[in-house]
């Protein structure tokens, strides 16, 4: 009943379905979960001489009379009719738009909602809502607005289609949970959310609305997590990290030596290991891996790691390749990029099982990629992975251990939801000797001593990271980025700056990220794709333009590509005077070198629709949860969640919750990548 096609809703023609479509509204199951953002309360209606001209309010007024229609230039026409609140007339004016003329009735009273204009003795309403007096609901939806969809038609649509329906929702909800938490029923939310009687009817479905759909959301969690617990036979036994330990060039900190443990301790056991690193920029996830992969091989089985991006796969080739030929073993790259017999080469060597670790990007994922036997999965920067790549490696070895690194800090709690499959180790150490980095946020008419600045690093044998988003309006990436570095370059003519941008082929970004890396370039201008990973540490200052058009996460990633070695770094933040929210962001940014906290100012600041876009973390995109401010309901969840799936995962005496959980899990694109 519910995949019912929206056109079959009364008043929806092809062209409003086509709109709603757009939306990703194309049932009626759709359409009703198309939640109203807020309510007007038609209680709080004012005399029109007190409707204020810039924000909308209910006026009650009568029809006066209707003017014939006006047919104007361009085939369009315009119905006016005249009304009055009985002190005063106003307008009210309907383009291209006969419907509601023609439904108002002279000599009746309505309740006119919207924004009142005109002038001071002619008030005049352009499109409003509007109800008539007798039939008054205390509270109006209003409805997300997009373009060509009205919060009115999205109304109508719904209103006609729970008409359709009424109560005979299907609940997905057992009747335990909702007798528990005391939740109201399906019919009554769906009802209720879109046109409550009452403030109170709509604050009761809210909370059942809300409790469904974060139940759904971790009950497909936990299923994954359920997935990835089979028994395991690689059971990875410790080994001695002896000689790792001692080829380091320096000692590991007592957080790397903890989580190397945990992750030692989950690959020695039955169940393969799905385990989170977390650590903020610079704390030094790559060694940990390494010390896993180690162990692997010290056991006879490889490692894979895989990168979101070949600059990324190319340097922890790189830095791993160091790290572990010295002790034996041998290590390969794969990307896309590869010539055809480079990847023959690298593909025989995982088949016959004499390569331990192959370092690569998404191209591991290919069908001809096969291993003898593959007994750790490494995923780095995970967020831009979508949830359902996670388990796509993994599925090329015989339940292989996971582990997966991130260097977005988020919050604990909500760590635990988004990764809810995961036990996470946390790096909350940074390397000794490490300085703050001393970061200035200043405005363009100090840009001439920033780049004396960066002359005097570079003069000091230093390198210098120079990072543009846009820099005027329409510009592309490509043409802002270029005219940065042949500025930088007539400044500096003696200096070698180098350019990266993402139009360049992955074997020319590779190439002059090594040459950056062998510091063969002073300087690097580049767009962000250095934004996450990039370790090169003998670069000391970081120069971001038009940084109030970054989020917070995003800067403290950018400066994390500085201050990795034990000299002064330095970030500069420049911008041109921006709006309150971007000073406060650069100010935070000064003040503050925690990811951590920088993390959840930044979620106070954009609030979680932004953070945990599905482009973050590839969590479906919720409907009306939100999983900063119901966090009570989502322990709740929690809990329930957990009891179903341990009485049966495959949640067969609930049918309805599972195809809730199959709909909300199959709707996460596929594309996780960016
Ligand atoms: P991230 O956690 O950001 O991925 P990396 O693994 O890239 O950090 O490490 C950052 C830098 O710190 C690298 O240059 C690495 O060699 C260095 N490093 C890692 N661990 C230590 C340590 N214990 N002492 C000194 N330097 C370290
Ligand atoms: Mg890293």
């Amino acid at each position: 009943m519910f995949s019912i096609d929206i056109q079959y809703v009364k008043g929806v023609g092809p062209k409003r379905a086509e709109l709603f479509s757009k939306l990703g509204i194309d049932s009626v199951g759709a359409l009703l979960q198309f939640y109203p953002r807020a309510y007007i309360d038609l209680q709080q209606t004012l005399p029109l001489s007190q409707a204020p001209f810039d924000a909308p309010c209910a006026v009650l007024g009568r029809v006066v009379r209707k003017l014939p229609p006006a047919r104007l230039g361009g085939g369009k026409t315009l119905y006016k009719l005249l009304a009055t609140d009985f002190t005063q007339d106003f307008a009210v004016v309907f383009w291209q738009n006969r419907f509601p003329y023609e439904s108002l009735k002279e000599g009746q009273d309505y309740l006119f909602y919207g924004k009142f204009g005109g002038t001071l003795t002619q008030r005049e309403i352009n499109s409003p809502l509007f109800l008539p007096e007798g039939e008054r609901r205390d509270l109006l939806p209003v409805y997300p607005l997009t373009k060509g969809l009205t919060s009115k038609a999205v109304a109508t649509a719904v209103e006609n289609a729970l008409a359709a329906y009424g109560e005979e929702i299907p609940d997905p909800l057992p009747a335990p949970v909702q007798a528990e938490y005391q939740l109201c029923r399906a019919g009554y939310a769906v009802k209720n959310i879109h046109r409550p009687e009452t403030a109170q009817a709509a604050q009761t479905a809210r909370r059942r609305l809300i409790f469904e759909e974060l139940l759904v959301l971790q009950l497909g969690l936990g299923s994954l997590k359920k997935k990835g617990r089979e028994h395991t036979d690689l059971q990875i036994p410790a080994a001695d990290l002896g000689p790792f330990l001692q080829a380091l060039p320096y000692s590991l900190t007592g957080a790397q030596l903890r989580c190397i443990g945990e992750i030692g301790g989950d690959m020695a056991g039955a169940v393969p290991m799905n385990r989170l690193l977390q650590g903020d920029v610079g704390s030094g996830k790559t060694v940990v891996a390494a010390a896993a992969v180690y162990r692997a091989a010290q056991a006879g089985v490889q490692s894979a790691l895989m990168a979101p991006t070949e600059i990324l796969a190319a340097q922890h080739h790189r830095t791993l390749e160091e790290l572990l030929r010295p002790l034996g073993l041998t290590v390969a790259l794969l990307t896309g990029s590869m010539k055809a017999a480079e990847k023959r080469a690298v593909l025989a060597g995982l088949q016959d099982g004499s390569t331990d670790l192959v370092v690569g990007t998404h191209a591991l994922l290919g069908e001809a990629v096969s291993f003898a036997e593959l007994g750790l999965v490494i995923t780095d920067e995970q967020h831009r992975f979508g949830v359902n790549q996670r388990g796509a490696l993994g599925d090329k070895g015989r339940a292989p251990h996971v582990l997966v690194m991130s260097a977005t800090p988020i919050p604990r709690t909500l760590a635990l939801i988004i990764y809810g499959d995961l036990d996470i180790s946390v790096l909350d150490e940074k390397p000794a000797g490490r300085r703050e980095i001393e970061t200035f946020a200043v405005g363009y008419g100090r840009y001439q001593r920033a780049l004396n600045f960066a002359e005097k690093q570079i003069a000091a044998g230093h390198q210098v990271y120079v990072v543009c988003p846009l820099i005027e309006e329409g510009e592309s990436e490509l043409e802002s980025v270029s005219a940065v570095r042949d500025q930088m370059a007539a400044y500096l003519p003696h200096r070698r700056i180098g350019l990266l941008h993402g139009k360049m082929k992955a074997r020319e970004k590779e190439a002059v990220m090594a040459a950056f890396s062998a510091g063969e370039l002073d300087a690097l201008c580049s767009t962000t794709v250095v934004e996450v990973g990039v370790d090169v540490p003998n670069a000391n200052l970081m120069m971001i333009h038009n940084a109030d058009r970054f989020g917070l996460s995003a800067l403290h990633q950018l400066r994390g590509r500085v201050g990795r070695s034990d000299c002064q770094s330095y970030c500069i933040l420049l911008s041109k005077s921006g709006g309150e929210g971007a000073r406060k962001r650069l100010q935070a940014m000064c003040e503050s070198s925690d990811g951590f906290a920088l993390a959840n100012l930044d979620l106070e600041m954009r609030g979680p629709g932004d953070f945990f876009g599905a482009a973050q973390h590839g969590l479906p995109q919720l409907k009306i949860a939100d999983l900063l401010t119901d966090r009570t309901t989502l322990a709740e969840t929690s809990a329930v969640a957990r009891q179903l799936l341990d009485e049966d995962a495959t949640l067969r005496r609930w049918p309805l919750l599972r195809q809730a959980v199959g709909r909300l899990f199959s709707s996460i694109s596929e594309n996780g990548f960016n």
